[in-house]
C-alpha cells in the first residue's frame, strides 16, 4: 500500500508557512514503514529540533481506480479517519530552500500516525468537521467544505498519475493551527466530535 499525503490544502495553512498558492492538489508520499497505529506513542526523533503536528482527515481507498472522474471518485472510498502528518519542519525549511525533495523530513518511520476508521456513509461527507486538542487545548479547528481542494477533486487527480489500490491512504491536508510537539504532549483528534486518534510524544 503507499500513503499519499496532499499538501497546501487550506488557504490560512498556506499563509502560515508562507507557501505559495496551488494551481493543482500538491501531494508526496509517505511510505508504509511511516504508519504508527493503534495510538502507540510517537518518539520525537533525534534528528530534528522541531517536529510538527498536522492533523488530516485521510480517506481509506476501496477500489482499484486509475484516471477516475471526479463525478465517479466517491465510489473509492467508503471509510474514513483521522491522521497526524508528523513533519520535521526545520529540515522541510532546509530542503525547500535548496530546492530538494522533502522526503527526509516527512517519510521517517511512524510520522503517518493514524486514528481509527469509521464509516463515511453515516457522514456527510463534505460538511465533516475535524478538530485538534493538544494537552486538552484547542490548536487545530476547520470543516472539510474550507478544503481548496475536494476529497473528489484528490482522487481524480492523483489517479491520473497513481493508480490507486485497495487500501492505500490518503491524508487530505491540514488546517491552520499547526504547531511543535514537545516530550509529554497529548495529541487527541475528533471528527465530528467522536475521538479517533489520541497520541502521547514521548
Ligand atoms: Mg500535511
Amino acid at each position: 500500500m503507499k500513503i499519499i499525503c496532499i499538501g497546501r490544502n487550506f488557504k490560512n495553512h498556506i499563509k502560515e508557512l508562507n507557501s505559495p498558492y496551488p494551481d493543482n492538489p500538491v501531494f508526496f508520499l509517505k511510505p508504509e514503514s511511516a504508519l504508527l497505529r493503534n495510538g502507540n506513542d510517537f518518539y520525537i526523533p533525534d534528528f530534528s529540533n522541531d517536529i510538527h503536528y498536522e492533523l488530516e482527515v485521510v480517506l481509506k481507498i476501496n477500489r482499484l481506480g486509475k484516471h477516475i472522474q471526479e463525478k465517479f471518485a466517491r465510489d473509492y472510498y467508503d471509510e474514513v479517519s483521522l491522521g497526524i502528518d508528523f513533519t520535521a519542519r526545520d529540515i522541510q525549511q532546509k530542503c525547500k530552500e535548496k530546492g530538494l525533495p522533502w522526503e527526509i523530513s516527512k517519510a521517517f518511520d511512524s510520522s503517518a500516525a493514524i486514528g481509527d476508521f469509521i464509516p463515511v456513509d453515516k457522514l456527510e461527507v463534505g460538511k465533516i468537521n475535524f478538530h485538534l486538542l493538544k494537552n486538552n487545548e484547542v490548536v487545530q479547528k476547520a470543516s472539510v467544505s474550507e478544503m481548496i481542494f475536494s476529497f473528489d477533486k484528490i482522487i481524480s487527480y492523483v489517479s491520473q498519475y497513481m493508480t490507486l489500490k485497495i487500501g492505500d491512504l490518503i491524508y487530505t491536508g491540514t488546517p491552520e493551527g499547526v504547531g511543535k510537539v514537545e516530550i509529554g504532549d497529548n495529541l487527541t483528534g475528533f471528527l465530528n466530535d467522536k475521538e479517533l486518534i489520541k497520541i502521547s510524544i514521548k
